[in-house]
């Protein structure tokens, strides 16, 4: 227990995360408006990037630009500091939600119930699993026809790998959509299809009662007993612990659109989320309630304005209590820094703060200091882990377009790839550099801005690559021998360590058929 044992408690900090469409904005607006940050509908800007934009992707900052003011969300509830972190929707910066998820200590999956588990989620999940990040999942728009909720959670489970509970129950959909039996609080939750902001909510502890029929016609009545039945037979009781653990995601149903559901997702949210939760460094396993302040850079937003090099370096604090102007040690650099306006983000605004506690995300007005994973302390030798970079899907040679700006171009390549923005392999066969991304917007990205902020001109050539695969092996003649033998495949990552770039899947496969002491990860950390 420490004296900010109290604050830190009481942070909720997450993410919510969708397919494109799902109702991750509308969602993220209505809990604004329960938690009475915000007072009117369509005041959350979706950062949903436009579909016919995707060639102008100075339209495409343009539109992400709003995204800075909505990166962190911030309210109160219920005793409750409830922060909730933006993730961009476009799948060209997938990248950017992987390291987002680095910094949350619980996600809420929103899934459209027509369209079931789509390939995005399928992706951002898979990082949760990895980091064992509790989950809640809320099926949206029930007022829509969609699939059988029985198939969907069967969907969920095989498409998503997780154990479901469902913590609510439908009653229909669509026209016929009547509302929700909450599992979790034993109260029947009756929908209007209006946009009021009152579900009318009646406690029901047992369904088998006649009472039901007064509140839903018959035959629903009937179905809903049935299916409570089946779902009592069929999925284990719900126990914090397990979910807390990653291992089982309650699920809930509801109408973000129609304000339905929404309130007793958060009610049961605040509940059962976790608190910030211990962060491991390299050196130690780091609590929250520590005094010490500690912290790492998770997401750096670079100002587009080429007159303005400035970024926000967002810093995710793991323990104690963050202060302005107070000295705190830039690992990396291994000397002290003060801060005189780190900034909050609370709803809509962004403002000068005096101090922050573990769970809060602070941004840090920076000019080139920072890069994606440099820790702050007070002054420990601290290096948080858990920053993987994933593998690519596309990769081309960059090549210098302008000889007499080589310089420029390198010193361009290094900070862009230091922020995040793709990934750099260098060629160790003949030494030429490869930038792999997650979509085709990226490297139009950096042509741009190696251009306007650096002055320095680079083409692209093509190279036919399948994967970036980041290689070990506890045998050290097999590795040199693997090397050896695909010298012309390997490269290095921006830290030095050895990639083995596969130019088709069926080599990769051959070469871990023929490889069997090579261990080949698809993310930088193992
Ligand atoms: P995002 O891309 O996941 O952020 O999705 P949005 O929140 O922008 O929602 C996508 C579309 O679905 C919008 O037109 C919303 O109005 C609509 N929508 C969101 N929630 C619901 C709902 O509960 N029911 C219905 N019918 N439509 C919804």
């Amino acid at each position: 227990m420490s004296q900010y044992s109290e604050e830190i408690e009481r942070r909720r900090t997450f993410a919510i995360i969708s397919h494109p469409d799902a109702g991750k904005t509308t969602l993220t607006e209505k809990l604004l408006l329960f938690g009475g940050a915000i007072h009117v509908a369509g005041a959350v800007k979706s950062n949903k990037i436009k579909k016919t934009a995707t060639s102008d992707w100075m339209e495409i900052e343009k539109q992400r630009g709003i995204s800075v003011a909505t990166s962190v969300m911030a309210f109160d509830y219920s005793g409750h500091k409830i922060n909730i972190l933006d993730t961009p929707g476009h799948q060209d910066f997938a990248e950017d939600t992987f390291r987002t998820l680095t910094a949350v200590d619980s996600v809420i999956i929103v899934i459209d119930t027509a369209k079931g588990v789509e390939a995005q989620t399928r992706k951002l999940m898979e990082v949760c699993r990895m980091r064992k990040t509790p989950v809640i999942v809320f099926v949206n728009k029930m007022d829509r026809d969609g699939k059988d909720p029985f198939d969907l959670l069967d969907e969920i489970e095989e498409e998503l790998h997780i154990n479901v509970r469902p913590l609510s129950w439908p009653i229909d959909m669509g026209q016929r959509f009547r509302g929700v039996y909450n599992i979790y609080e034993q109260k029947l939750n009756l929908y209007t299809p209006s946009k009021q902001y009152v579900t009318e909510n009646v406690e029901f502890k047992d369904i088998n009662s006649s009472e039901l029929e007064n509140y839903i016609e018959p035959g629903q009545a009937e179905k809903l007993r049935s299916d409570i039945e089946l779902i009592e037979g069929v999925y284990p009781e719900f126990d914090v612990d397990t979910y807390l653990k990653g291992d089982i995601a309650p699920v809930f149903f509801g109408s973000a659109l129609n304000n339905f559901g929404v309130k007793e997702l958060l009610d049961c949210f605040i509940n059962i989320a976790p608190s910030p939760r211990p962060v491991s460094a390299v050196e130690r396993v780091v609590d929250p309630e520590e005094e010490a302040f500690s912290g790492f850079i998770f997401k750096i937003h670079a100002n587009m304005d080429p007159n303005h090099r400035s970024c926000i370096a967002f810093v995710k604090i793991c323990s104690g209590r963050f202060e302005r102007n107070a000295n705190y040690k830039h690992v990396r650099f291994g000397k002290m820094m003060r801060f005189s306006s780190p900034t909050a983000f609370m709803a809509q605004k962004k403002e000068v703060v005096d101090e922050a506690f573990a769970g809060d995300i602070i941004g840090l007005p920076d000019t080139g200091n920072f890069k994606i994973g440099d820790t702050l302390t007070s002054g420990e030798e601290l290096h948080f882990k858990g920053l993987p970079s994933f593998s690519p899907e596309m990769f081309k040679y960059i090549e210098n377009a302008d000889p007499m700006k080589a310089k420029q171009l390198n010193k361009g390549i290094e900070q862009l790839m230091d922020e995040g923005v793709a990934q750099l392999f260098t060629n160790q066969f003949n030494g030429r550099k490869i930038i792999g991304t997650v979509g085709q917007l990226q490297f139009e990205v950096i042509q741009y801005r190696l251009l306007h902020e650096y002055g320095a001109q680079c083409k692209w050539e093509p190279i036919s690559l399948y994967k970036a695969c980041w290689i070990e092996s506890d045998n050290t003649a097999a590795l040199e021998n693997f090397k050896r033998r695909k010298a012309q495949y390997m490269a290095v990552d921006k830290e030095g360590r050895d990639v083995y770039l596969a130019d088709s899947g069926y080599v990769l496969m051959m070469a871990q058929q023929d490889f069997p002491d090579i261990k080949f990860h698809f993310t930088s950390e193992f």
